[in-house]
Parts: C-alpha cells; sequence; structure tokens
C-alpha cells in the first residue's frame, strides 16, 4: 500500500470528508476511528457550518440497523448524492456500519445505488485505509463484507470531544433478545483484553481527559470469553488511574448484573452514580418471548440493591411497547413497572419488526394506533415522574462536569454525574473540569446549583 501517493494526491488536492453517523455510541466511536484514519491519510473535515456549495471529497454513511425505517433514512441520503456524484465522479461515497452486514443488503445497495464507491461492513474497519488508497489511486470500487471475530487494536482515533471519550470494551452480543438485531450483524461476544483497555485509558487521562464510557452491548459479560478479566476487576483497576474523574459505561444487562459489581460502583469514587439497566417490559409473559432471561421481580430485586448500596443512584431504562402478543395487562405492568421504579429518563419505543429476528415471526403483531396510544400513556407517565421527582433534588450534592458555555456570559452548562443538565455561575475557564455542586432549584429538565 502506497501510502505516501495516497497522502500526497489527498493533500495536494485538500481534499475533504464528512461522516454521517447513525445509531448508538458503538457507531459513534466507530466514526471517530473512521475519521482518525481519513485524517491520518491527510484529509480535512468539511466544514459545515461555512456553508460551502461544493459537497465534501468523500461522504460516508455509517449505518445502524437496530432502529426503525433506518434502511429508509440511509437509502434517502445516498440517493440525494445521485446529482452530486455525476456532476463530480471524483466525489467518493462510502457506506459501511451495520446495516451493510445483514443479508442481501450489499447487493441492494450496489443495484439501486451503483454510484457508491465503498461497501464495507462492521468486521473490515482495520481495512477502511487500503480501501481509499484503491478506490482514489487505483480507480476501484470495493464490496467488502466480512464475518469477523478478531479484535483490532491501534486504530487511529479522532475523538469528538477533548474531555470525554469513549473506549470499547467489548464487541458483538450473545444474548439473541428475540427483537434485536445486533447478535446478527455484529457477531458472537469478544472481549478486548483488559491490558489494552487500560493502557487505553491511562493514555487518555494523561492526555487531560477526564471522563470515560465504556462500551459494549452487555458490558456486564466482559472477560466471558476467557481472558480471565471481569468487568468489576476492570473498573478497580481503571478507578485507580490519576487524573481521571467520571468513569461510565453502558449498556448493562439486567440477567448479569452482579452482587460484586454493585459493590465495586459502590466502592469506586471515581464511577458515576448512574446505570443505564434497560428493563424493556414490566411483564413476565413479555419478557420471556423477549428472551430476556430475568423477571419483573429480579429486575426490581437489582433496583433495590442498587439503590440500597448507593442512594442517590440514577437509573435509565429503555422500553419497547407493543412487542407482539402484548395485552392491556401486560402493558399495565409496564407502567406499574415505572411507577414502582421511577427512573431518571427512559427511552422508550415502539416495538418494530427487525428481518431475520425471531419476533419478526411471531403472531399476535400490535395494531400501530394501539402502539402508538401505548407509548404515548408510558411517556406521560415518565414526564409525570420526573416532574414530581425534581424538587427532591433541591439541597443535595453532586459531582459535575462542565461541558458548555452558556449565551449568558456568566453562566456554564455542566452533566451531572447522575446525568442530569446542571446550570451554574462560571467562565469558559471551568470547561472540562469536575465540581462538587450543591442544587439550588430544580426545573424538570435541568437542575441550578452553586459551587461548594
Ligand atoms: S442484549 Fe439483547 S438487546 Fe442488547 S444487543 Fe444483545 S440481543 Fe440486542
Amino acid at each position: 500500500l502506497d501510502t505516501a501517493k495516497l497522502h500526497n494526491f489527498v493533500t495536494s488536492n485538500c481534499m475533504t470528508y464528512q461522516i454521517n453517523t447513525y445509531g448508538c455510541q458503538m457507531n459513534a466511536h466507530d466514526s471517530e476511528k473512521i475519521a482518525g484514519i481519513l485524517e491520518k491519510n491527510g484529509f480535512l473535515e468539511w466544514d459545515e457550518s461555512s456553508h460551502q456549495t461544493k459537497k465534501a471529497d468523500l461522504i460516508i454513511f455509517n449505518t445502524c440497523c437496530v432502529r426503525d425505517h433506518a434502511e429508509a433514512r440511509v437509502f434517502g441520503n445516498i440517493g440525494a448524492l445521485r446529482e452530486a456524484k455525476e456532476n463530480n465522479p471524483d466525489m467518493v461515497i462510502a457506506v459501511c456500519g451495520c446495516m451493510m452486514q445483514q443479508e442481501g443488503m450489499e447487493q441492494k445497495i450496489s443495484r439501486r445505488f451503483p454510484f457508491v464507491d465503498i461497501i464495507f461492513g462492521t468486521h473490515n474497519l482495520d481495512e477502511f485505509e487500503k480501501y481509499i488508497h484503491e478506490v482514489i489511486i487505483e480507480k476501484k470500487k470495493i464490496r467488502q463484507i466480512q464475518e469477523g471475530m478478531e479484535i483490532i487494536e491501534d486504530l487511529p482515533i479522532k475523538r469528538a470531544y477533548n474531555k470525554s471519550a469513549y473506549a470499547t470494551i467489548m464487541y458483538g452480543c450473545d444474548n439473541y433478545c428475540s427483537y434485536c438485531i445486533v447478535p446478527y450483524v455484529r457477531g458472537r461476544e469478544r472481549s478486548r483484553d483488559m491490558e489494552a483497555v487500560v493502557q487505553e485509558v491511562r493514555g487518555l487521562a494523561k492526555q487531560g481527559y477526564v471522563e470515560i464510557t465504556l462500551l459494549g452491548q452487555n458490558v456486564n459479560s466482559y472477560g466471558g470469553n476467557g481472558n480471565n478479566a471481569s468487568f468489576p476487576q476492570l473498573l478497580r483497576t481503571l478507578n485507580e488511574i490519576d487524573g481521571l474523574e467520571f468513569i461510565r459505561f453502558m449498556t448493562s444487562h439486567p440477567k448479569d448484573l452482579s452482587d460484586e459489581l454493585i459493590e465495586v460502583m459502590a466502592r469506586c469514587d471515581k464511577i458515576c452514580k448512574h446505570i443505564h439497566l434497560p428493563v424493556q417490559s414490566g411483564s413476565n409473559r413479555i419478557l420471556t418471548a423477549m428472551n430476556r432471561c430475568y423477571s419483573r421481580e429480579h429486575y426490581l430485586s437489582l433496583i433495590h440493591k442498587l439503590r440500597a448500596q448507593i442512594p442517590d443512584i440514577a437509573v435509565t431504562t429503555d422500553i419497547i411497547v407493543g412487542f407482539p402478543g402484548e395485552t392491556e395487562d401486560d402493558f399495565e405492568d409496564t407502567l406499574r413497572l415505572m411507577e414502582q421504579v421511577r427512573f431518571t429518563s427512559a427511552f422508550t419505543f415502539m416495538y418494530s419488526v427487525r428481518t431475520g429476528t425471531k419476533a419478526a415471526d411471531m403472531q399476535h403483531q400490535i395494531d400501530k394506533k394501539i402502539k402508538k396510544q401505548r407509548l404515548h400513556r408510558l411517556n406521560a407517565l415518565q414526564n409525570q415522574i420526573i416532574q414530581e421527582d425534581a424538587p427532591g433534588y433541591i439541597n443535595k450534592t453532586m459531582r459535575v462536569m462542565v461541558d458548555e458555555v452558556m449565551n449568558k456570559k456568566d453562566e456554564v452548562k455542566a452533566k451531572a454525574e447522575n446525568t442530569k443538565t446542571v446550570f451554574l455561575k462560571g467562565d469558559p475557564h471551568m470547561i472540562g473540569k469536575v465540581y462538587e455542586v450543591k442544587i439550588k432549584a430544580a426545573r424538570a429538565g435541568a437542575l441550578v446549583a452553586e459551587i461548594i
């Protein structure tokens, strides 16, 4: 691979790139790697705010197939580039991400959008540099979708923020929840070597990062593939790193949340008082149909243990309404669970069919009108809980990290370890710093605090 030739070509033509990222934090972090590879090869990030009429020289769609209508949205956006590509055949268009791992997707995109230059899957990211070379220098087209289990370390990363960083600790998922496509497109679960994660985080702390978010589809089962480490052990080790202030992680699966992990969360001062623990439904019948492998009673017992050991811990969740066969009684079980737990926030979704999953073929799919009504009722209850619980924050103390200066010159916005948005008096020097604050006023959406 003649990287010098590619670099010369890119820099002498001042080539720019634009990445369109869909989906979760895992994808956002993959986009940071894509940006890292491009900048290593001399590309500049296309500046959207400059309102140039010219588009970027290389446009990438990093796709997701987990959410509803993902395909339609991505196809619409690729199709919108048809004319620009006809006018400028040198423009490079690439499509990647987990949607590409779906059976037949590469052929579908090639047929409908033959002008797309590069199509590659989630397991081919380490070869992206080679693909750009082949397209730009050798004028080839690339179609590469692999099945892969290997973990590639040391890809260049262009971090989107300079105080807060993501670190993936594991890839794939073995759980096969019946509605979810992830195990089919991201492959079986595999964990990064603990030493590699620790080194990465240590390096980030040295560069001045204060917040780290550990990513994985099911972080609680980290290390399960025989590399001897466990998630609690990893957290204990990271908690010792100087300079690091906030350790976050997502996503936790209730069936794998151990007493040891709760104890480590309670003991380690850098681990944020927050857990994202998707419950998905409050009905045991639906949880079984979803293949979630826990009951509502087990979930509630976890919440009890968490709150007993970590007072004020924020619990956030994901909930699906209208799963096939969900009756009014099942849905009311979910409402009751929401009332019992009183989540800090909830990401709520209407069930939508994912071709290739078990739930897609289940009988008794729920009418869209009913799903919409249930979603509306669920969101109304959650909003009511947030409103009712807001005054309870007054006079509480919490740690926050300042991340933005507000229009009002003497006000800054911060994110609390419990995920709440907090406003306080301050100036730009405070960005990226962590403060202990006392809450003075509370609204549903945000808190107002003073540094103590
Ligand atoms: S745990 Fe379930 S919902 Fe989460 S990624 Fe794995 S299969 Fe999907």
